[in-house]
């Protein structure tokens, strides 16, 4: 069983990738359970940098958001449903999903960290939502996966990359923000999933190994 020296290394680091895709200090402090003024001294030395303003609140955003956010907000909620449904835990999901979505959309993003931690909580009822208010689902025309509001029924109506798809040829802000390139290969996405997998064991069964030697030794922390 982990010490709790080994959960609070595992919360310093979560927080530390959290700080490096631009959180805010509500945001690590709601992910790892840190107090906001050791988030504070850790990783915004400087006051003048820290992230302020409102939170975001994505029920009531996402519904009035421009289309381009629509899309961008459903790449980043699809992967990490995909990845909750594969297993991973909410937090690891969340920083997968959001660094992939880092990779296929341009820079800068338009999803903030912030954001994608608010649409990831009301998508699965956890961290600051007591209940979904998100789901994902399929369209029927184009099968392209979307976030709509919980208990919405699948139409193309309602589908951003339906809307995007019909506007493309018009809309020269979509067509600069979807410029033709290629993407980068999943096998990129899906190694760096395999390696925080085998990194989430290694950290296990060294937990496991320091238990055990703790049990034999005396104080476990
Ligand atoms: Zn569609």
């Amino acid at each position: 069983m982990p010490t709790r020296a080994d959960r609070h290394l595992r919360s310093v680091k979560l927080a530390k990738e959290c700080a490096d895709l631009g959180a805010r200090v509500r945001t690590i402090h709601k992910l790892t359970g840190l107090p906001p003024r050791e988030i504070q001294r850790l990783f915004f030395t400087n006051p003048m940098a820290i992230p302020r303003g409102r939170p975001p609140a994505s029920p009531e955003w996402y519904h009035g958001a421009n289309l381009l956010f629509r899309t961008d907000a459903s790449i980043f909620a699809t992967t990490y449903q995909r990845l909750r449904c594969g297993g991973f835990s909410p937090e690891e999901s969340l920083l997968g999903a959001y660094r992939q979505y880092q990779r296929v959309c341009p820079s800068p993003p338009r999803i903030s960290f912030d954001r994608a931690f608010d649409l990831a909580s009301h998508t699965d009822g956890i961290w600051i939502a007591t209940a979904p208010s998100f789901s994902v689902v399929t369209c029927p025309c184009c099968s392209s996966a979307y976030l709509c509001a919980m208990g919405a029924v699948a139409q193309s109506d309602a589908c951003p990359f339906c809307k995007l798809v019909v506007r493309f040829g018009t809309d020269a802000r979509v067509q600069s923000s979807f410029p033709a390139r290629p993407l980068p290969h999943p096998s990129v996405f899906h190694q760096e999933m395999l390696v925080r997998q085998h990194l989430a064991r290694a950290c296990h069964r060294e937990s496991e190994q320091q238990c055990e030697s703790f049990q034999g030794g005396g104080r476990a922390d």
